[in-house]
């Protein structure tokens, strides 16, 4: 494929808060956006010019939608690969589904990075109960064992401080393969998000920190101080690397451990991330606009800082009452991603603000 012209359709797979986004920096740039999404509404397809309601297995409306668009991207990494596999004979799909299908499997993930030299934390598959004590044993405690699969925003995970915790922590996984990993003690957590366009080209935003709370992403700051401003480049050079190894054509982000021994790989998302939407505001084009440019076979924009200090504020849950005071601040930068109900832990919105002095 060539150049996407502006008034072709970009089809997308999931109809969440990222395919929102998407779909409005599309618009941006002339595009057309079509979601394909289980619910019979979503917060994308309220922003998109066309909706396919059906489920993943639905394999006629699969065919259907990928007649109808030019392109098809994904914003969510657990799309079943078998409804990928009915969309790939008939339209062209970034990035690739090989991508997609390293990030879904928490085994094959660390395998492909520790083959290019990346750091990750201790692990061993464990694919029954009876091979979780071999695994505690090899990788000793305390550990965190984790679905291979379906994990995301701390969900199937359970922490294992001895031997004692491991009937209770494979009952609390839903007792499905898992992979058990050494607890990494860690001074800072961050993300590298790159876009990498139809031509190779790679870009890369600054590195934020991003701190947690129950196992969901919190805050974003960018630029990072402290241990992360060290091994920033380092990382970062990984995450070209995995890129340019996919074939990746799109955004894809990188999370990472700043420990004492330099950066350590924890997991990847072959899309745009929480931690990047600071960039709408705080970069000169964002991780949105770096994606459908990429997708549509167009030059990637400029991912320079826009202020000397950017930090998104994730609302979550009852945060998101907090509307009308955060709208009263004249230079906060609100997104409300028009979820009707507010359910504890669930993505409402963010916040960005911008520090032009630091
Ligand atoms: P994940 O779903 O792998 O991103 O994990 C969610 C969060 O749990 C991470 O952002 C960390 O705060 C924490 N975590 C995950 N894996 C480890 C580990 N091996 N050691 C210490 N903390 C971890």
């Amino acid at each position: 494929m060539n150049t996407l012209p502006p008034g072709s359709t970009i089809g997308i797979v999931g109809g969440g808060q990222l395919g929102r986004m998407l779909a409005m920096a599309a618009a941006q740039l002339g595009y057309r956006c079509h979601i394909y999404s289980p619910g019979a509404s979503s917060p994308a397809g309220e922003v998109s010019a066309s909706v396919t309601s059906a489920d993943y297995d639905d394999a006629a409306a699969l065919a259907r939608f990928a007649d109808a668009v030019d392109v098809v991207t994904y914003e969510f990494e657990n799309i079943p690969v078998a409804a990928m596999r009915v969309l790939e004979g008939r339209a062209l799909i970034r990035p690739s589904i090989a991508a997609l299908e390293t990030a879904q499997d928490r085994i094959a993930e660390k395998s492909f990075v520790a083959a290019l030299g990346g750091r990750t934390a201790p692990w061993a598959a464990v694919p029954d109960r009876a091979a979780l004590d071999g695994a505690l044993a090899a990788v000793g405690t305390p550990a965190i064992l984790k679905t291979v699969r379906m994990g995301y925003d701390g969900k199937g995970q359970a922490r294992i401080l001895g031997p004692a915790d491991a009937d209770a922590a494979w009952q609390a996984i839903g007792g499905r393969p898992a992979i058990l990993e050494g607890f990494v003690s860690f001074d800072q957590e961050f993300s590298v998000i790159v876009a990498r366009g139809a031509d190779g080209a790679v870009r890369a935003w600054d590195v934020p920190e991003n701190v947690h709370h129950n196992g969901i992403l919190a805050t974003s700051t960018a630029p990072a101080g402290g241990l992360i401003a060290e091994q920033a480049a380092a990382a970062t050079a990984l995450a070209g690397q995995i890129a340019a190894a996919l074939d990746y054509v799109g955004v894809l982000a990188c999370e990472f451990f700043a420990t004492a021994d330099g950066p350590l790989f924890n997991e990847m998302a072959p899309r745009v991330h929480n931690s990047g939407h600071w960039t709408t505001e705080g970069a000169v084009t964002s991780q949105f606009e770096n994606h459908i440019r990429a997708v549509a076979g167009l030059p990637l924009g400029d991912t320079a800082l826009t202020a000397k200090r950017v930090v998104m504020t994730n609302l979550i849950g009852d945060a998101f009452n907090q509307w009308p005071a955060l709208l009263a601040e004249p230079a906060a930068h609100v997104h409300l991603y028009g979820k009707s109900t507010v359910r504890p832990g669930r993505k409402m919105g963010h916040v960005t603000r911008l520090f032009p002095e630091g």
